[in-house]
């Protein structure tokens, strides 16, 4: 069987392998995807839109990088991961090698910083437009940096040809959509999760709350 059709359970299985933070940092909302929600996210990417087979990807605040290697495992022929922490890209980087994957590189950089002020503006950065499609599950933005989770998909849109996938707190739903009608680009909703955070409101309790998580698909075409 060609690796771009691999099964949903054989790429869940696969992702169970890849390691997560050792100290995972609150402030930098580092919640790795579980590998039933990657696999999920992916297959669904590509059995029903082909954006991730034969492409090139970008994973934005790629962590310990569970979308990038199921990006590679679904036939990407190249991947960006690009993430702020060097601690989660070094687990990144190891999580590579065990796999053996060769065509994912990884970049240190805040995405805040190369997110441009309008997605128009495609000629903002040596990135524009460099990629096939994104896929990310951005920080969700915390009462510390609410919007962080547009800046992203902001950065995503202008560095992307074909589409932004990402996850996103289903209470936002109205407000991405105003945002994609303002940018011009499409919007749907492919999706609903339940994602286990922990809840930072709380600072001296250890409490995990768990949220609705929408998984959206921006198109820019
Ligand atoms: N994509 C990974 C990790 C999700 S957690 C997965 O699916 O498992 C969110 C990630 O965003 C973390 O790795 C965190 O370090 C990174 N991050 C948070 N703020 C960032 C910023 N401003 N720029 C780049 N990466 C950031």
């Amino acid at each position: 069987m060609a690796v771009s059709r691999m099964k949903l359970k054989k790429l869940e299985g696969h992702l169970q392998s890849v390691e997560v933070f050792d100290n995972p940092k609150i402030l930098l909302e580092q919640y790795p995807t579980t590998p039933h929600i990657a696999s999920v996210m992916l297959h669904e990417i590509q059995t029903k839109f082909n954006d991730i087979d034969g492409c090139t990807v970008l994973d934005l605040g790629c962590g310990c990088g569970v979308l990038s290697i199921g990006s590679v495992m679904l036939g990407a022929t190249y991947v960006l991961g690009i993430d702020v922490d060097e601690e989660a890209l070094e687990v990144c980087q190891k999580n590579l090698d065990d796999f053996d994957i060769l065509n994912v590189d990884l970049l240190q950089q805040d995405i805040v910083n190369i997110s441009p002020k309008d997605v128009k503006c495609a000629s903002e950065n040596i990135f524009s437009k460099k990629f096939d499609t994104v896929i990310m599950n951005p920080p969700f933005g915390t009462k510390k940096n609410a919007g962080i989770d547009m800046e992203f998909v902001k950065a995503g849109l202008m560095m992307s040809t074909n589409a932004v996938y990402s996850l996103h707190k289903s209470s936002t739903r109205e407000h991405l959509r105003k945002k994609a009608k303002d940018w011009g680009v499409s919007i749907e909703i492919l999706g609903q999760f339940k994602f286990e955070i922990a809840d930072t409101f709380k600072c001296h309790k250890q409490k995990v709350v768990c949220i609705d998580v929408d998984f959206v698909r921006f198109g820019n075409k």
